[in-house]
């Protein structure tokens, strides 16, 4: 029975997220035929969930604000491992990108005075998201289907189809990126998730926006869609990971009851005034900044009070540290005994605004803690907890054009990695999807004009190959994925979660290869046709490749940085700040090699003070900074 539904685009973008839509819509509008695929409903990834913001220097809420305030701050939270160029034309295009929003029927909060309102998030400088409530994530998507369904109007009107440049598969997995005999890319191969029917698009050029890999991990905020798929189709078709120790735990999950463990609790929360609290009711905070922060957070509660107001003569609380600072102080409140009864810590909005007020700000807040734990957030504190996030690692690409190191394979948004460097901003993913979403679309476009006639063809031997690949876990089993899956992610949390220790990761590079043996005996039951036992072994694979990089990183990366922590090697080493782990395939095992960090260019080096720096370079990059000596 296997006739394979066949289809021909010039892109094919994996992923209908915030990165793919801005891709799929600007390849559509270079003029080429694109197809838009994606796990879940359309409209349902991840994008969608996200709550506090998008961060762009507009400088609605304080006119100091500029890309360049921006991209310090960017490289400060990503402690300086950050791809400079990314970060630079992240910070300089994420204006252009918001203001674009609107331009396809956006509607942001406002100001008083009408212009787009920004709002405070921590380690950004100045107020700087843009946001709708704390439904910023919906918007995002909602517009950008709405820019995708007006192209298609507009096709219609040319052609008579609505469909004919830019069509959206939805419910279909990729599980292989096909490429011709040059190594470059011919198609993609996946199935309907409904009908388990298979599926083949011929196209020489694919832009992976499949997002995180958070499903790796037992406590997450991520849904079930962030099973690494992108990064290990960009491994398997020959592409290098980066960065991929930098896990992102965000500080403020919801700790109880049991079953929504994990669930974001929006850094608005903190954004908006909100505290932390131990089980003595000490705001905590204070003890944990560190050095490198120190001249800009403040030292007393009234001066952290202050500043809400008067944020130009006062220093900023310390609740608004990184993520990764909060993360591991509020991680060690708990592990000495100060924690809250469900093993978390308290944050606390209701004794620091008005119940309207709370309810206005923060409505999907208050909403998911009466509906789920029958906390009413305008009267009493939460509980909250470290929560896997964000993935910082990812696809090594080029930085303005999102190129990876196979011609035709493409990489935007959380799937791409050296943005951020060690540590995300919050903010600073919803306006990297649209910066580099669209200079993904631009790229390809560009690639595939350059090619002229001659594309690309996939072999019948590939799509037979896949084919075999994908129906391999119907087979008498000894082992189920379920069982599997949350083996893994229980190690992959207890042993290379937020604070990681030698021993421990080790152990777990044992674990993944008793569990990569087991997974080849992993089989299940029933036919093609909706069997989600069948998709979640397909994903394993996906996910044990990932975790596999996670812990050889964290392994091999002996200091403290952003999202990857050593208990065994506590401090920030200058030494490392200019390394790069990347991973790589070859043969069937994963490799890890040292790889310089693109050098931040002197007018960009220019932008902090000497003594800052010094926190970060070695001296031999000092001197180089400082030019021949006088
Ligand atoms: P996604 O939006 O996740 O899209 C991935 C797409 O890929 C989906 O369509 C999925 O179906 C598809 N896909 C995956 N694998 C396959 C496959 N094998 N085959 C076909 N399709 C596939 N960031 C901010 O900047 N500000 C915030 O306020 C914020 N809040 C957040 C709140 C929550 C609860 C979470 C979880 C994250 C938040 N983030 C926030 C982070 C941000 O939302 C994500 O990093 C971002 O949305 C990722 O977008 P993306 O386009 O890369 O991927």
């Amino acid at each position: 029975d296997e006739s394979l539904e066949r289809h021909e685009y010039d892109v094919v973008v994996i992923g209908a997220g915030g990165a793919g839509l801005r891709a799929a819509i600007e390849a559509r509008e270079q003029g080429l035929r694109v197809a838009v695929i994606c796990k879940s409903l359309f409209g349902k990834a991840h994008t969608v969930m996200a709550e506090g913001g998008i961060a762009a220097s507009m400088g609605n809420a304080n006119e100091k604000d500029s890309w360049q305030v921006h991209f310090r701050d960017t490289l400060r939270g990503g402690k300086f491992l950050n791809n400079p160029r990314m970060a630079e034309l992240h910070a300089k295009e994420a204006p252009q990108r918001v203001w674009e929003l609107e331009t396809y029927g956006a509607l942001f909060d406002r100001t008083a005075d009408g212009r787009i309102s920004q709002r405070n998030f921590g380690g950004h400088e100045y107020p700087r998201l843009a946001h709708v409530g704390d439904r910023t994530g919906l918007e995002l998507i909602r517009t950008l289907q709405q820019k995708v369904v007006s192209l298609q109007q507009q096709d219609r009107r040319e052609t008579g189809d609505y469909e004919s440049r830019l069509r959206v598969f939805a419910e279909l997995t990729v599980t292989e990126i096909l490429k011709d005999a040059s190594g470059a890319v011919s198609g993609a191969f996946g199935y309907w998730r409904e009908s388990g029917r298979f599926v083949l698009f011929s196209a020489p050029a694919v832009i992976l926006a499949t997002g995180g890999i958070g499903k790796s991990f037992k406590v997450t905020s991520n849904s079930w869609e962030y099973t690494g798929d992108g990064h290990a189709l960009a491994l398997r078709a020959g592409a290098a990971l980066i960065n991929m120790e930098f896990i992102q735990f965000h500080p403020t999950g919801m700790v109880w009851p049991p079953s929504v463990k994990g669930i974001l609790v929006t850094e608005s929360v903190r954004g908006d005034g909100g505290v932390l609290r131990n089980s003595d009711g000490k705001r905590f905070m204070f003890d944990y900044v560190p050095d490198v922060f120190r001249g800009q957070y403040a030292d007393s509660e009234e001066e952290a009070d202050r500043w809400y107001d008067d944020p130009d003569n006062n220093k900023r609380p310390p609740e608004l540290l990184p993520r990764d600072e909060v993360a591991r102080a509020i991680n060690n409140e708990v592990k000495e005994g100060r924690g809250s009864p469900h093993g978390g810590v308290f944050l606390d909005v209701s004794t620091r605004l008005p119940a309207e007020e709370i309810i206005r700000r923060l409505p999907s807040m208050h909403h998911q803690f009466k509906e789920l734990a029958d906390v009413d957030i305008t009267a009493e504190p939460m509980e909250v907890g470290p929560t896997c996030h964000y993935v910082m690692g990812g696809v090594e690409v080029d930085a303005d054009t999102a190129a990876t190191a196979v011609p035709g394979l493409y990489a935007a948004g959380e799937v791409a990695g050296g943005m951020h460097g060690s540590n995300r901003l919050g903010g600073n993913s919803l306006s990297d999807l649209l910066v580099f979403g669209r200079r993904a679309g631009l790229g390809a476009a560009e690639y595939v004009a350059g090619l002229g006639g001659s594309r690309p063809s996939v072999s019948d031997a590939d799509a037979r190959a896949s084919l075999a690949t994908a129906l391999a876990p119907f087979r008498a089993a000894s082992d189920n994925p379920y069982a599997l899956h949350s083996e893994m992610q229980q190690k992959m949390n207890d042993l290379v979660g937020i604070i990681r220790r030698e021993g421990e990761v080790r152990e777990a590079l044992e674990v993944l290869d008793e569990l990569d043996e087991r997974a080849k005996g992993v089989g299940v039951q029933g036919g093609r046709a909706f069997n989600p036992g069948w998709h979640l072994a397909l994903d394993l694979r996906n996910m044990l490749a990932v975790c596999r990089c996670v812990a050889l990183a964290a392994l091999e990366r002996t200091e403290s940085r952003g999202g990857h922590t050593r208990e065994d090697f506590p401090g920030m080493d200058p030494k490392w700040r200019g390394v790069n782990l990347v991973c790589t395939l070859e043969g069937d095992g994963v490799t890890l090699r040292h790889q310089p960090v693109p050098e931040i260019r002197q007018d960009l080096l220019e932008l902090f003070e000497r003594s800052e720096l010094a926190k970060y370079l070695t001296e031999a990059e000092l001197v180089r900074r400082d030019g021949p000596a006088a």
